[in-house]
């Protein structure tokens, strides 16, 4: 049988552990996130942020920024038109 002062022990450890926990997973959430395209969690770093798109992020290599981009952006202005279609 466990003594009270060994169950109050017990208790603040459990209560250190949940503290920890919440706060290393703030620090994680702080540290990663997660590439919109793939959603492979990734360290800021090494992920772009998108130009256009708000909280968007997307893995800086690989293919994602370019399955991304004509998602987000309308198509490039391919000379016909300006200044002709008035
Ligand atoms: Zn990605
Ligand atoms: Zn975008």
């Amino acid at each position: 049988m466990l003594t009270q002062d060994e169950l109050g022990k017990i208790r603040e450890e459990n209560e250190a552990e949940d503290t920890w926990r919440k706060y290393s997973r703030h620090i994680v959430a702080d540290l990663l996130e997660g590439c919109a395209i793939c959603g492979a969690l990734r360290e800021r770093e090494h992920l772009a942020r998108c130009r256009w798109c708000e909280d968007v992020y997307f893995c800086k290599q690989g293919v994602c920024a370019q399955q991304h981009r004509p998602k987000c952006t309308p198509p490039w202005p391919s000379g016909r038109g300006k200044g002709s279609d008035k």
